[in-house]
């Protein structure tokens, strides 16, 4: 079932948590809501599950072209999982599975039989059959929310909303758990809308990605078009580490520092003053010039345990400038805190200042 929100605002008193947000999930796809703390993602999340009301007039939601601004959360189908796993306590990992089954009227409720399947079915896809029998307290946190996942599958949504589910989990266990719900969400496709403040998560996980900030929506993308070709400072800020410059667009070329380089963007034009930004792998490090325009720079720190050496710079201009090399490369070159080295941005993008 798709989703499509359209110009949804909500206002908490004077303050505006969401401004005219829209956007489209199409059935079966997986969208993450990624942006900072308070960017309104839970908002957004929570509208659309009917447990908050967006401002009167403010729009209008709609599954699969039914606008469900009337519709109570119970009509709407949709499962839950939160960050913090609210699981009963009191009850084994069968209950709380069947739990939604079990509360449905008698006559839509399923036997006794189809029950036990159901939660057997559902117990072997998030690889947890051999548990049904524990508590909640005999769990680790991985495995309570792998349970809170099918307690919000049993009973067959159309729309399963995710909020953080793996914020509170410890980083290797939200990294196994992010692709164990890529692979779920493959075999289920279960219209589903993620939301972290996790960019590696988003990017990993999502089929596309909402970025938002300031209850705003920055952009929406599939991962590499956010990540490839961010559209505003902010996004390209929020997806990964930047060195920002100040520039100069003129007539097409973005001057800084002692360099002049093509503007990059396409379909977006700028003049004047402006911002450049580089990431800090997109960057060509040399001990000498060979004659080609590029920023000089100083070694300040290397960094050299880790996939990739990372090395601290300093600009003639006094400026910190972050690179990123492979280690076969800097083992070429013989680098030491205090050597000179040239460098010349590969890739960049301009943004006006903000
Ligand atoms: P996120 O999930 O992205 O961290 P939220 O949607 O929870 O952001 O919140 C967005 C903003 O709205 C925050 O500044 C938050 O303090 C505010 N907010 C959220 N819920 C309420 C509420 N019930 N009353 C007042 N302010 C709220
Ligand atoms: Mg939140």
């Amino acid at each position: 079932m798709s989703i499509e929100v359209q110009n949804i605002s909500k206002t908490f008193g004077t303050f505006k948590a969401l401004s005219s947000v829209s956007l489209n999930v199409p059935t079966g796809q997986l969208v993450a809501l990624l942006g900072p703390s308070g960017s309104g993602k839970t908002t957004l999340l929570r509208i659309i599950a009917g447990l908050e009301q967006a401002d009167e007039g403010s729009g209008s939601i709609y599954f699969h072209d039914e606008d469900v601004a009337t519709q109570p959360v119970r009509r709407r189908q949709v499962g839950f999982v939160f960050q913090h796993y609210a699981l009963f306590r009191h009850m084994s990992v069968f209950e709380n599975v069947a739990f939604g089954l079990r509360v449905r009227p008698r006559r839509a409720r399923p036997t006794k039989r189809d029950i036990r399947d159901r939660v057997h079915r559902l117990l072997a896809l998030v690889q947890l059959d051999g548990m049904a029998g524990r508590y909640p307290s005999q769990l680790s946190g991985g495995q309570r929310q792998r349970v809170a996942l099918a307690r919000a599958l049993a009973v067959e949504p159309k729309v399963l909303l995710l909020d953080e589910p793996f914020g509170a989990l410890d980083a290797k266990v939200r990294k196994e758990l992010r692709a164990w719900l890529r692979r779920l969400h493959d075999e289920l496709h279960v219209t589903s809308v993620f939301v972290t403040h996790d960019q590696d998560e988003a990017l990993e996980v999502a089929d596309r990605i909402v970025v938002m900030n300031e209850g705003r929506i920055e952009q929406i993308g599939t991962p590499d078009e956010v990540f490839h070709h961010p559209q505003t400072e902010f996004v390209m800020k929020f997806l990964g580490e930047v060195n920002a410059f100040h520039c100069r667009v003129d007539s097409g070329r973005v001057q800084f520092d002692a360099l002049e380089l093509p503007f990059p963007q396409e379909r977006q034009q700028i003049e004047g003053d402006a911002r450049v930004f580089i990431r800090p792998y997109d960057v060509t490090i040399d001990t000498k010039t060979n004659g080609l325009p590029s920023v000089t720079a100083e070694v300040i720190r290397i960094h050299s345990a880790g996939p990739v050496v990372r090395l601290e710079l300093r600009t003639a201009t006094g400026q910190a400038l972050a690179a990123e090399l492979s280690q076969e490369r800097f083992g070429t070159m013989n680098l030491q805190v205090g050597s000179n080295v040239y460098v010349r941005p590969r890739h960049i993008r301009v943004f006006t200042s903000a």
